[in-house]
């Protein structure tokens, strides 16, 4: 694909958009920046989406205003970052996200400071003109620029009949553009599964290929990805297609190896009902949390490594307390998890073993324990796939539905005399650690 010299321009009205369904807001800055004389479009993820006629996330402007220029016309902007500076005009608690033009970086050459030895771009701040920032941008129906004023949408990269045709393409030379940056590979697979695309097939034959590049993205920026990956309803889909362009792995090495070695497919359909889970917690607007994903992210190689620690601890708390310091350490070293977010998956893991204790005070204590409703909802998922005796989850579920005085009778020891050999026994379909 070549740069185009004349963008095409379609109206509002021929795309079937409505200006209506324009942030007020969003529109009212680029109504100033254009009477000041500058150039400025609403870009990127937001005309995408309304073009798809799903409510976008954010709006974001771009324009050839410079920051400083662009400071000196909002009261309400804050200028952030510190290589490349961006404008942040505040509506209350509300954001929109003012860009410059970028342009090319510089060629590569063996003095090219903008590159790294593998093609990956270190810095990308150079300004440029409204045709170069097109063509810097990642797929093609992410490089569309609406132009409030005239009610036109700016096309330089043929990102209309893509969109129109369902297909993402990234746009130049899909190595070259992986190599410049490897999240690529997760944004691809991240907007086939929000937009329901296909891939246009250059844009998909090298991501398994160029798949271990992710190892070298740093860790901080991998945990944002994954969130955006993750806490979102195409959850599934997304899991699904990282380990079908073997993507999964240099997320999740150890996680990706007990799937490849599991006897049985409970671990995955563990982590598929999680999964699920989200997806359908998001579409009912309920408050999810990334720890109770990562726990079951993480959950099949603590179980195993507790199981094959087992006879070095006293207990089964201490064995997954070792295997999850473990495996959180491994895991921290690939995607920079918050202490945040590892302090209360330990907790659920580290919290399994009380479920099969169902007697005395302390078994009435666990039911007020902060973390309880997290550590119930993992034992109920590991009730649903055979690794916790479906009895338990029931008399865990039963107990919280009663008064205090009738869970006190509920956990007499001599309630549950004929039952206790029984708690000790492993479920039956629990695969075995290999
Ligand atoms: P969403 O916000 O729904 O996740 P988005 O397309 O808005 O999707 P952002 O991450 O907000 O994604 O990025 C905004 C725009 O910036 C994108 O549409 C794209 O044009 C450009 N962009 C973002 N990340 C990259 C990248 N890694 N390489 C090239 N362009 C990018
Ligand atoms: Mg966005």
């Amino acid at each position: 694909m070549s740069a185009q010299k004349k963008p095409k321009k379609y109206t509002l009205r021929e795309l079937g958009l409505s200006a209506d369904r324009l942030d007020r807001h969003a529109v009212s800055i680029t109504d100033r920046l254009v009477e000041a004389g500058f150039q400025a479009y609403l870009v990127g993820g937001c005309v995408r989406d309304l073009l798809l006629g799903m409510h976008p996330k954010d709006f974001d402007v771009s324009t050839n205003a410079e920051p400083d220029e662009i400071q000196a016309l909002f009261k309400n902007c804050r200028l952030i970052g510190r290589r490349f500076r961006l404008a942040h005009i505040h509506f209350g608690r509300h954001i929109i996200e003012v860009a410059t033009f970028r342009g090319p970086h510089v060629k590569h050459d063996k003095n090219d400071s903008h590159a790294h030895k593998d093609g990956r771009l270190l810095r990308d701040n150079v300004y440029g003109t409204l045709e170069e920032d097109a063509w810097r941008r990642d797929f093609t129906v992410n490089a569309l620029y609406l132009d409030a004023q005239n009610k036109t949408v700016i096309d330089y990269v043929g990102g209309i009949d893509d969109h129109q045709q369902r297909v993402l393409r990234l746009m130049g030379d899909p190595v070259t553009r992986y190599k410049e940056d490897p999240v690529r590979l997760l944004r691809a697979v991240r907007f086939k599964a929000k937009l329901n695309f296909q891939f246009d097939a250059e844009t998909e034959a090298p991501m398994n290929d160029l798949a271990p590049l992710l190892k070298d993205i740093p860790s901080a920026r991998l945990y944002d990805e994954i969130l955006k990956l993750f806490l979102n309803t195409k959850a599934n889909d997304v899991f699904d297609m990282l380990r079908q362009y073997d993507l999964f792995d240099p997320l999740f090495p150890q996680t990706e190896l007990c799937l490849k070695k599991a006897s049985s497919d409970m671990p995955l359909a563990l982590i598929k009902q999680a999964m699920e889970n989200t997806e359908a917690r998001l579409k009912n607007h309920q408050h999810i949390t990334p720890y109770f994903l990562l726990a079951t992210l993480l959950w099949e190689p603590v179980r195993r490594l507790t199981q094959q620690n087992r006879h070095t601890f006293n207990s089964d708390t201490q064995a997954i307390h070792a295997a999850a310091n473990e495996v959180v350490a491994h895991q921290i070293g690939r995607i920079a998890i918050p202490r945040r977010i590892t302090t209360p998956m330990r907790e659920v893991w580290a919290l399994q073993p009380r479920f099969h204790k169902q007697v005395g005070v302390r078994c009435l204590r666990f039911l007020d324990h902060p973390r309880f409703r997290a550590a119930y909802d993992f034992m109920l998922l590991r009730a649903q796939h055979g690794e916790v005796d479906v009895k338990i989850a029931d008399w865990w579920t039963h107990i919280q539905t009663l008064a205090p005085a009738e869970q006190k009778l509920m956990t007499r020891p001599s309630q549950f005399k004929h039952k206790r050999k029984a708690h000790k026994k492993p479920a039956k379909n629990v695969p075995p650690v290999e």
